[in-house]
């Protein structure tokens, strides 16, 4: 089964939208299975609409149109459909009605114009709207279909899970469950995780060949929240799919060892969070260059007063100096940073202290260059509680922004590294 995606908009072509529909819809397409080759965007004309249709339905089974089927005059999505389909228009009685209903309930007068997005072409399935008024359609020409849904993003969204996806699975004849897992990695480099994880795609993929159930790894580089590796089953059922998931899933564990930080949602702060919970630790912070991310990234995640103490941000050398101790000498450095970790956890009273100090930019300090970032990490970390600290020297690439955030998923990864060796 192959589906295309046409976003319809002259505004995505003059760039005063970003598609951003073409790229969900995308990902949801692969998790489903379903092949995509090509993504298309035309404006709101309605005979380079026609053509786009046409051009994708003489090269995949299907095609998934989002925008323009609202109100307005350049809104023709419909008609352009019409006329591939080679059908009249006809008003919808039942859509109407509902259109009519939502003006009502929301006490406004509907103008006239509304009403065509009742307009359904002949033969065509009305995806009943939930959200906003425009009806979404699913059109057979032959064993092709043509879907419509929304440009609104949310409408869309909403349609495409409730109506598209489940049509084309059904369309595409498999009677299957597919469901995947993503585990989120951060420290190795995605030519790594290719390497580390080779042979045994290289096996699935023959497991596949040959008809056999296997499950497919796909790479996702996220930018500064790591690199993510998709695993994905497809089965007769839930409960094989799932067996197929688990199993692959301990496998690439064990593979990737403590890269691996996370699965799905589970994102670094939470990661780190439930290892300090499960060890009964408390943690403090002091940032230089992450001006409060850090201690924003922690307060973020559900039940963090549990197990994080605050944040300090010390920017200015004086501060430092006064608020955390730091001695005279360059607050850039292994030494001030061992001083901000170990001052802060006892101003804070917490069982670790973690500290940041380096060069966001965009001009070099002390001397040192732009992407120099120390952090240090101090306090009780294994079962015998004996006091020590570790330091980290990065050497950061990238923008201001960049510097920063990529300062802050480190230390955090360093930290539930610690933690997992102590
Ligand atoms: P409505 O019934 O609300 O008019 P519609 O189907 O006519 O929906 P459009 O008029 O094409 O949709 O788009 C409505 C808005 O949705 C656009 O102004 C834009 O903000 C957003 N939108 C449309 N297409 C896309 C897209 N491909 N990616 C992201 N946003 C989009
Ligand atoms: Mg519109």
């Amino acid at each position: 089964m192959r589906c295309e995606v046409l976003a319809v908009g002259t505004e995505l072509l003059l760039g005063q939208v970003v598609d951003t529909n073409s790229a969900w819809i995308g990902e949801q397409l692969a998790i489903a299975g379903i092949d995509s080759h090509y993504q298309v965007k035309v404006g709101d004309n309605q005979s380079r609409i026609v053509a786009c249709i046409r051009q994708a339905l003489a090269r995949s089974d299907a095609v998934i149109c989002c925008g323009g089927l609202g109100p307005t005059q350049d809104d023709i999505t419909r008609e352009a459909i019409a006329e591939v389909l080679g059908v009249a228009l006809d008003l919808d009685d039942e859509v109407a009605a509902r259109i009519e209903q939502l003006f009502g309930s929301r006490g406004r007068n509907m103008a006239l114009n509304n009403l065509r997005q009742a307009e359904v072409p002949r033969g065509a399935t009305v995806i009943p709207q939930v959200r906003g008024t425009a009806p979404g359609l699913i059109c057979r020409l032959g064993d092709r279909s043509v879907y419509a849904v929304p440009g609104v993003p949310h409408e869309m969204r909403e349609m495409v899970m409730r109506a598209v996806i489940p049509d084309l699975v059904a369309q595409s004849g498999e009677v299957a469950t597919i469901l995947s897992r993503t585990l989120r990695t951060w420290g190795l480099a995605e030519s790594t995780l290719a390497e580390l994880l080779g042979d045994r795609m290289a096996s699935l993929d023959k497991l596949g060949a040959d008809g056999r159930p296997a499950p497919t790894i796909a790479f996702l580089a996220s930018g500064i929240e790591g690199i993510k590796v998709r695993i994905t089953a497809k089965a007769a059922s839930a409960a094989e799919a799932s067996g197929l998931v688990t199993a692959e899933e301990a496998a690439i564990r064990q593979l990737l060892g403590p890269a691996v930080f996370g699965a799905d949602d589970q994102n670094m702060e939470a990661a780190v969070g439930s290892i300090l919970r499960d060890r009964g630790l408390t943690v403090g912070v002091a940032e230089s260059l992450t001006g409060g991310l850090l201690g924003s990234r922690l307060t973020a995640v559900p039940g963090a007063s549990e197990w994080f103490r605050g944040s300090l941000v010390v920017y200015a050398s004086e501060a430092k100096r006064k608020l955390l101790g730091v001695g005279d000498g360059p607050v850039v450095s292994e030494a001030a940073a061992i001083q901000m970790a170990t001052g802060v956890a006892s101003t804070l009273g917490a069982d670790i202290g973690m500290a940041l100090t380096g060069v966001a930019g965009p001009t070099e300090q002390d001397g040192q260059p732009v992407g120099v970032v120390w952090i240090a990490i101090s306090g009780a970390m294994g079962e015998a509680g004996a006091p020590d600290v570790m330091t980290r020297k990065l050497q950061l690439g990238g923008d201001r922004d960049q510097i920063r955030q990529i300062s802050t998923i480190s230390a955090l990864d360093l930290l539930r590294r610690r933690l997992l060796d102590g």
